[in-house]
């Protein structure tokens, strides 16, 4: 009775979902599989989504969380045909998502739909099936309650044949297991403590998580699923705002999607990025309250997605902006704290640039503290990072390496060689520099100084 609800529930949630992200993204009207003949587009789907559901169920196998939410199909103790409409809500829902968006934003024919879900459901009853048969060679090829069963086997469930259609993944990734003829003693899970009903089942997936950073973990890719991905494409109305230099209008969209996603990290740090650059290009009276807003909105980007390299990268900005109004003792322990947002920032995504060139101006701002000065921090202030010229010159040519075409990278490289006392190199970086197209308001800013700076040279 559950199984025929949850179905009925569920393919009403699924594609009404599907149908939403269609409204919003309109890819179907691409049309992109609609010209192959049925039975190609057909096969297409069968084979991606097998090899995906292979992979996905043995990641379940292997995360406890992801775990959580397939236990309730392992806990069948009598397998049977039944037996394989026994899921989790959750489970279906992302499984049957991925199965189904593909088809529909593609633009398969509706028959292909039709007839997948036909297979699956028969598929899913021959698997589970109590029956003997004895599909000999073919059990290589495609999948059967012969292999499956050793899948529900209490003892070896774990560890073996992952495949739903096709048995091949299995055979190739030396995942398989096929002893014949014999077939498992039991079948189910080896947790005692398994509710056996199914809205208990549901909540039992939902059971308290051993540590918060492991809740905020599992938080942060729901998020990002179910959260973040409607404001796509208005995040990037933002974007293209912010890229033409519409500092104004680009914060004004976001603000519209953080009214709908307030936790959002991705709109977040953009609001912080779109603050600094107006800060700026704005007159001197204003400027301090562009780069406070733009701290604010990074540090709440990395409160509440403490994975997100560009909400580190622009939280170590803001502070770096931030730093230049406070005092000296202020501004050792924000060095200290930019060092580790900035470090932060690169594991996280070692391509990212802007981390690398604010590293790099970091590094530069070190090696201008003089030996006098440095001694004094260390001994009243608590210590400055250590770090200079040499390592601002690795940290702006890792960033040029990573994007070539951005003016402040190589701006910030001529200003190391200055200071450093490398003409040569500076007017060399400098040139380079002015060859390339403004990206940011602030660029007209740079290209002024760095012509007044060559003309002195
Ligand atoms: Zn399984
Ligand atoms: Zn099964």
């Amino acid at each position: 009775m559950y199984g025929i609800l949850q179905s009925y529930l569920l393919s009403w949630i699924i594609f009404g979902f599907i149908k939403w992200v269609d409204s919003l993204t309109s890819i179907s009207r691409w049309n992109i599989i609609t010209p192959f003949p049925v039975w190609a587009q057909f096969l297409f789907f069968l084979v991606v989504h097998d090899c995906y559901i292979y992979f996905f169920h043995r990641w379940q196998h292997r995360n406890k969380y992801l775990y959580r939410i397939h236990e309730a199909h392992h806990s069948i103790s009598d397998v049977d045909w039944i037996a394989g409409a026994r899921s989790h809500s959750l489970e279906i829902f992302i499984n049957q998502t991925l199965e189904f968006a593909p088809m529909i934003l593609l633009g398969a024919n509706p028959v292909v739909i039709i007839l997948k879900g036909v297979v699956d459901a028969v598929w899913g009853m021959y698997i589970h099936s109590n029956i003997d048969v004895r599909s000999g060679k073919l059990q290589y090829f495609i999948n059967g309650p012969e292999m499956h069963r050793w899948h529900h086997a209490k003892v070896k469930g774990n560890s073996v044949n992952f495949g739903t259609k096709f048995a091949f993944w299995d055979w190739i990734l030396g995942t398989a297991y096929l002893p014949r003829p014999e077939k498992p003693a039991s079948y189910g899970l080896t947790d005692a403590n398994y509710p056996k009903g199914y809205l208990q089942q549901h909540r039992f997936a939902f059971r308290q998580m051993k540590s918060k950073k492991e809740t905020k973990q599992i938080m942060h890719n729901l998020l990002f699923i179910f959260i973040f991905f409607p404001s796509v494409q208005e995040i990037q109305r933002g974007d293209s705002f912010f890229v033409a230099q519409d500092y104004q209008a680009a914060i004004s969209v976001y603000e519209n999607c953080l009214r709908d996603n307030p936790y959002s990290a991705e709109i977040l740090w953009r609001m912080s990025r779109a603050h600094i650059c107006l800060g700026d290009i704005s007159q001197d009276e204003v400027k301090k309250g562009c780069y406070e807003e733009a701290l604010t909105y990074s540090s709440q980007a990395v409160h509440y997605d403490s994975l997100n390299s560009d909400a580190h990268c622009w939280y170590a900005v803001s502070l770096g902006y931030i730093a230049i109004y406070e005092g000296n003792r202020k501004k050792v322990e924000l060095c200290t704290q930019i060092q580790k947002e900035l470090q932060k920032a690169i594991r996280l995504n070692p391509n990212n640039d802007i981390a690398y060139s604010i590293y790099g101006s970091f590094f530069r701002a070190l090696g201008n503290v003089n030996w006098i000065e440095r001694q004094l921090a260390d001994l009243l202030l608590g210590g400055l990072p250590r770090g200079g010229f040499a390592d601002a010159e690795i940290m702006l040519k890792k960033a040029i390496e990573l994007a070539p075409n951005i003016i402040r990278h190589r701006y910030e490289l001529g200003l190391v060689y200055l200071d450093w006392g490398k003409k040569e190199e500076a007017k060399k970086v400098f040139s380079q520099a002015l060859s390339l197209a403004p990206t940011l308001a602030s660029d007209e800013i740079r290209i002024k100084d760095m012509k007044k700076k060559q003309s002195e040279l």
